[in-house]
């Protein structure tokens, strides 16, 4: 290996962010380097996330993985309820009904439906696309250990975890995914904002011949409730015989040599003649935290080295995917030189919000599991047990319908007051997890709709901006003219269809590399550098 690797942009991290991102910039034609410090992707079972969302599909499909998210996911005909109960085998309490991936359609404002895959599973998937794009040099085995930067770049020292031995890297950008304890987070100072929640445990375990009470069957995940709250979550990894348990509670649950996750295992199943062998354990802690900035000159964080939040709701890797979609452009921008200088701030006054948004989310749902309901006669045997375990059912499944129909968290995020958006006027549409409406106000995600070619309007974008142009008489050419002046990527699209027209709202519509809606109006502005410098950050 030689001393010194030079490379326009680094990423710290091989997870499901930092590989996203790589993939992006493949997209892009970027060639840039990943190190991890682990030797290989998933090369431990990962108990983590399990649902990508909307936006996050559409993104895989951008990035050609989609379908093959699909063959590697969770079992298609497999049920995804949520069922409640005091234990697997134990009393029957209700269930919130979420139909299996065969069942699901596609909703009609998104060509992706959310799909179902476990982590150790995805985490391949994308190492797998990064390495046939062949545009990232992927460093296994490398630890990120420190940093300085300078006007032109970043120069980094990392060491080679076999050997030990100590080498440095060039780039121009660095971007951190290194997770929630993030080693340049803390180089940076800069501090994680929040609150810790609790303290959890999880475990991967398999069960080969897992018996249930008949009415809890055909559950995605168990939330297990005693006398005050859920006190454990048992969720179905492979729709087989893999699955995750996790308690919460009290710091004890971290120490994994004297906390007898055993004992609540057979709690859980109901049961102590199941057996079971425990794959690994995982001690986390669940908190909602936002870093206090998320961009210091050309060193920028994404995914959970940013953010972290509770995953009820699995909004934690979705929410990294949506950092570095938009991310990427802006790293693009910059490198080709039409990006302002501090067009990197525009990222942090975005992606900030939305990290901050989806976590509150997250925390409430927690809120609904810990509040002490005081179900006292959760086990009772009789009517007044009945009359309690129908009244608790009902409770949680209105409680959590913003955990489980989170469509709105997905793909309703909007960029309200960034520096590089053209605000129009218009109302925000309301900002609901469990409600979208499709909106082409400026700073929304620019909605999909079907083309007569058979794509969706979300094909259109990634490379350059868009410019839709919803009536053929307006000449744009002076905007044209000017992007090209500024050496600023911009393509016009003529769209003929009405419906799309009424959708868009406007004869012009500007769009993003990333997707979302810069500018939009019936007629071209007065100046169109003054609109494409702002777009584009050069008036940050
Ligand atoms: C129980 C559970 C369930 C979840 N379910 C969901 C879900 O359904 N949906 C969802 O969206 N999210 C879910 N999440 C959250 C999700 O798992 C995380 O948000 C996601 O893994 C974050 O990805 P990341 O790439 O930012 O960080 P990580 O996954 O933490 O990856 C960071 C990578 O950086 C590497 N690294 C760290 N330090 C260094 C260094 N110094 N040098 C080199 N490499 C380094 C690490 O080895 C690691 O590979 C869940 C989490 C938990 C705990």
């Amino acid at each position: 290996m030689t001393d010194q690797i030079t490379t326009p942009i680094l990423i710290v991290g091989g997870g499901p962010v930092g590989l996203s991102l790589a993939l992006d910039l493949g997209w892009r034609g970027i060639k840039h380097t990943l190190i991890e410090r682990d030797s290989g992707t998933a090369v431990v079972m990962l108990a983590k996330a399990n649902g990508l969302d909307e936006r996050t599909m559409e993104m895989y499909r951008r990035w050609g993985v989609s379908d093959r998210l699909k063959e590697v996911g969770f079992p298609a005909d497999h049920p995804g309820d949520t069922v409640y109960a005091t234990s697997l085998n134990g009393y029957y309490i209700g269930r919130s009904i979420l139909a299996s991936m065969n069942e699901s359609k596609t909703p009609a404002f998104t060509p992706q439906k959310a799909q179902r895959a476990p982590q150790y599973e995805l985490d391949p998937v994308l190492a797998n696309a990064v390495k046939t794009r062949g545009l990232t040099d992927i460093l296994y085995g490398t630890e990120f250990d420190r940093f300085e930067q300078d006007e032109d770049g970043v120069t980094v020292k990392v060491i080679d975890v076999k050997t030990q031995r100590s080498f440095t890297i060039r780039c121009k950008y660095l971007v951190a995914c290194d997770g929630a304890g993030s080693k340049a987070r803390q180089l940076l100072g800069i501090s994680f904002e929040g609150k810790q929640l609790d303290f959890s445990l999880s475990a991967m375990i398999r069960i080969p011949n897992l018996k249930m009470t008949p009415a809890n069957m055909g559950g995605e995940r168990y939330l297990l409730i005693n006398e005050s709250s859920v006190w454990c979550v048992f969720t179905s990894v492979d729709g087989r015989e893999i699955w995750r348990i996790t308690v919460h509670g009290s710091q004890d649950r971290l120490d994994v040599d004297r906390y007898d996750i055993t004992a609540d295992i057979k709690r859980a199943i109901g049961s102590d003649d199941v057996p079971f062998e425990i794959l690994r354990l995982i001690p986390w802690r669940r908190s909602q935290c936002s870093a206090a900035k998320y961009e210091a000159g050309r060193v920028v964080l994404a995914g959970d080295s940013a953010h972290t939040m509770s995953p009820t709701g699995g909004h934690g890797l979705n929410t990294g995917v949506g950092d570095v979609s938009d991310l990427s452009w802006m790293l693009q921008a910059s490198l080709d030189g039409w990006g302002g200088k501090n067009l990197l701030k525009a990222y942090e006054q975005e992606r900030r919000p939305v990290g901050i948004r989806n976590a509150a989310s997250c925390t409430r749902n927690y809120a609904a599991w810990v509040q002490d309901g005081k179900y006292t006669d959760v086990f009772d045997p009789g009517p007044k047990g009945d009359a309690c375990r129908k009244k608790v059912g009902d409770h949680f499944v209105n409680a959590l319908k913003d955990e489980w129909y989170s469509v709105g968290i997905a793909l309703g995020y909007r960029y309200e007051n960034s520096p590089v958006i053209v605000p129009d006027g218009s109302p925000p549409t309301p900002d609901s997890p469990i409600e979208y409406i499709p909106t082409a106000r400026p700073g929304h995600r620019a909605p999909h709709a079907w083309l007569s070619d058979g794509r969706s309007t979300i094909d259109l974008f990634g490379h350059g901006f868009v410019l839709l142009r919803f009536a053929h008489d307006l000449d744009v050419s002076t905007l044209e003219n000017a992007a090209r002046s500024l050496g600023v990527p911009l393509m016009t699209y003529d769209v003929e269809d009405p419906k799309i027209a009424s959708l868009y709202e406007r004869k012009l519509v500007l769009v993003r590399p990333d997707g979302f809606v810069a500018w939009r109006a019936d007629k071209l502005p007065a100046d169109n550098l003054e609109l494409l410098n702002t777009v584009r950050g050069a008036k940050i």
